[in-house]
């Protein structure tokens, strides 16, 4: 069958896949912060700091965070005076948000099971679209980018942070042994999820290389697509502007 598709290292077909990443986060959910820290050395709070900056949320703006999980990023927005609609097809890790957000005191957030592939939401009614560490998990990746362009107003922006391959000699094997076996192991000790991370690396090193991902955001219709690499290249942030 032609119409497989990976979840992971596995070929599945595409409902199966969206209903196992599913699974995947309502298993990692009230863990995910602290293997976020765990896994990332704390890196993921500087990637997310960099990410908002080239965001630059204004006060007054209306940001969908899609695929926002427990609500990192847009924590740091609405920090900014900007207005947040954080949206996952998870409800167990907006649950861990939501309670996040009532202990940290934040206000200008709600919150919406969404799937990125067909929005609910109305067409042009946000000034920025942003998606971090989420749309590798996204079953069909260019419906997910129509549907950003659809809900963004004229003179919108694009921008997503994901994964890519390192291009530093030497560090890309050091990250890959890295990657696929003391991730799976500290999932394994402090979540008791070992499948699941094993699941997070497989998802990583499957994602288009940055170059093709611009293409495809273009392909979407944003206009100056962008890739810009950090970190030697081991995380990417793209993105495109609505005209
Ligand atoms: N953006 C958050 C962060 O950086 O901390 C969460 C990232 S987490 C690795 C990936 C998120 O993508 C999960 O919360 C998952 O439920 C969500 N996700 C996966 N597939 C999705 C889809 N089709 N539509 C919306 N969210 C999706």
């Amino acid at each position: 069958m032609t119409d497989k598709v990976n979840f992971g290292d596995q070929l599945v077909s595409p409902e199966e896949k969206t209903r196992r990443v599913g699974a995947v986060f309502s298993s990692v959910a009230r863990r995910y912060d602290v293997m976020n820290d765990l896994m990332s050395g704390g890196m993921h709070r500087v990637w997310k700091d960099r990410f908002v900056a080239r965001v630059k949320p204004r006060p007054g703006e209306h940001i969908l965070d899609m695929a926002g999980g427990t609500g990192d990023v847009a924590f740091r927005m609405v920090r900014r005076g900007a207005q947040v609609t954080v949206a996952d097809i998870n409800a167990d890790m907006l649950e861990v948000g939501k309670a996040r957000a009532e202990r940290r005191g934040l206000t200008g957030l709600d919150w919406h099971v969404e799937n990125a592939e067909a929005l609910s939401f109305a067409d042009a009614g946000f000034d920025a679209y942003t998606i971090v560490f989420g749309i590798r998990n996204v079953t069909d990746i260019p419906a997910a980018l129509r549907e950003s362009y659809r809900v963004l107003k004229r003179g919108g922006r694009f921008f997503c942070m994901e994964f890519s391959s390192s291009d530093w000699p030497g560090f890309s094997t050091l990250y890959e042994s890295y990657a696929s076996t003391v991730i799976p192991r500290i999932g394994k000790v402090v979540a008791q999820d070992e499948e699941s991370y094993r699941y997070l690396v497989e998802s990583i090193r499957r994602f288009p290389r940055p170059e093709t991902f611009k293409r495809m955001i273009a392909d979407a219709g944003f206009v100056r697509p962008s890739a810009e690499p950090m970190l030697g290249g081991l995380v990417t942030i793209h993105s495109g502007w609505k005209i």
